[in-house]
């Protein structure tokens, strides 16, 4: 195939791609021309460590996932209009992870359609409209969801806060509302679901009618990697449900074993929500999602007489793939290796943490961690400006990380599961460098600016360094 240089591929983008399609590291992009595992190349065969893409759930380009991908496009691709043992076989998969209940599956192509999918459904089925969301919760980018979206709708130019959304605050106990610095940790959780309460009231007496959902992340990944307190989603369902809503939980990035634990990350609070959406992993790549409800729900949806059709949801080919992603996660007990891997990178940051103060806060589940860098460990003010240069500096080192939360400043380490303890290492001995050498130029930075003399330009290290393999343990840094 026509292999384009670099300069050609950015100016065709320039040309022919909407601007709002954002890249990352838009200054100097990369281009991806294959992967394997939890490792991408450039054009050059330059690797890069690649520790942001829970799509790549399985390992990116995993063998027995692309096989069986091809073996059944070389077979049928259709639509589920006919049937088909792939499709049954996926929604039998995937209702024996969940609690009873839950066990109709509408499968569709993207985490956008499943929530928009979930959002008809808990309308049909409650007859209501207003919807309860997270501040600066991401849950799609069409339109219903920009709607729900905090984290789009809120921008400058964004849509706005329609009048049937309502936003409760983060459950964030490190840096939100209710913190566990003046709040006992028992007692965090049960506050901010009583902000749920009190909109579900609002609503009920202003309107004068109930509420239709809430949807939240089960542990909230736009927000900031924050882990929600214990018993929050339990007394949040208890108030919606009394509200007459129902509850959704938005599995698209944190599902799939990822947690390590469960299968679902709702698992861990002891819930059971009315409607359960996954994407991303599902298909390791491929678009694939789906929507989990009760019968009762979709009973309700058949009711109403309009039949639900969807050209490419649950065609052979998505579900052949999807199905191979349950084999792997199952035969290469991915969930144990999250679990053991994602201690150690937590035990790890925990360690880092110790000899940085910029590190305010280490916390994750299995392999979903975020680091929250801090201007000052007691204030716990955000420090976006760290945070970039680490996002920059790492990429010069051909590590991927993102950063996230609403100022910018959570470190997000969500890498494919077939990451390793080695891989751990060589992160953190990276990321401890990396710190050290913003301190030592925010200190010159200081010194110099007290003596108006030129400052050091900390913004960026320019200098291209090749990544090398570290064979040091963060334990011995
Ligand atoms: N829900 C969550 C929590 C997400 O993070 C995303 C995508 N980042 C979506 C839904 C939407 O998924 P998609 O991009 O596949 O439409």
């Amino acid at each position: 195939m026509l292999q384009l240089s670099k300069e050609e591929t950015l100016a065709l983008r320039d040309k022919h791609i909407g601007k709002s399609c954002q890249l990352f590291f838009r200054k100097d992009p990369l281009k991806i021309v294959r992967a394997k595992g939890q490792y991408m190349y450039d054009e050059r065969g330059d690797a890069y460590l690649d520790c942001i893409n829970n799509v790549a759930h399985v390992g990116h380009c995993h063998p027995k996932v692309v096989q069986a991908g091809c073996d059944q496009m070389t077979t049928l691709n259709t639509n589920n209009r006919f049937l088909h043992d792939n499709i049954v076989l996926c929604a039998k998969r995937i209702t024996s992870t969940m609690p009873e209940n839950l066990k109709v599956c509408f499968f569709v192509n993207s985490g956008s359609e499943a929530n928009d999918l979930a959002l008809r459904l808990a309308q049909t089925y409650t007859g209501n409209k207003d919807m309860i969301a997270l501040e600066h919760a991401y849950h799609g980018h069409l339109t219903s969801l920009i709607d729900i979206s905090h984290y789009k709708f809120n921008l400058p130019g964004g849509v706005g806060q329609k009048e049937h959304v309502h936003v409760a605050s983060l459950p964030d106990s490190y840096r939100g509302k209710y913190r566990d610095t003046h709040y006992k940790k028992e007692e965090i959780g049960k506050l901010y679901a009583n902000e749920i309460k009190e909109i579900c009231e609002k609503i009920q007496k202003e309107k004068g009618n109930g509420i239709c959902a809430f949807i939240a992340e089960s542990l909230v990944s736009c927000g900031g990697q924050v882990i929600p307190p214990k018993d929050y989603f339990k007394e949040v369902y208890k108030h919606v449900r009394a509200a007459g809503g129902i509850c959704i939980a938005d599995e698209v990035q944190v599902g799939f074993g990822r947690i390590g634990k469960h299968w679902w990350a709702f698992q861990q609070y002891d819930v059971e929500p009315d409607i359960v959406t996954m994407g991303k992993s599902m298909g390791n790549g491929h678009p694939v999602a789906c929507v989990v409800t009760t019968e009762e729900i979709a009973d309700s949806f058949l009711r109403t007489g309009v039949e639900y059709f969807n050209t490419y949801g649950g065609n052979p080919v998505s579900c052949a793939i999807a199905n191979a992603v349950f084999d792997a996660v199952e035969k290469e007990n991915f969930r144990e290796h999250a679990l053991v891997v994602g201690e150690y990178l937590l035990d790890s940051c925990q360690i880092l943490a110790k000899r940085h103060k910029c590190i305010g806060d280490v916390r994750g589940m299995g392999l979903f961690v975020g680091i929250d860098v801090v201007q000052d460990r007691l204030s716990r003010v955000p420090d976006n400006k760290c945070a970039q240069y680490v996002l920059q500096r790492m990429r010069d080192e051909h590590i991927l990380i993102s950063i996230d939360g609403p100022h910018s400043n959570i470190i997000k380490i969500k890498p494919p599961m077939v990451f390793t303890k080695e891989n751990v290492d060589e992160v953190l001995t990276t990321l401890d460098r990396i710190l050290k050498e913003y301190r030592h130029n925010t200190e010159i930075y200081t010194i110099n600016s007290s003596r108006h003399k030129k400052t050091a330009d900390i913004s960026s290290n320019k200098e291209h360094r090749p990544r090398k393999q570290s064979k040091d343990k963060i334990k011995s840094i």
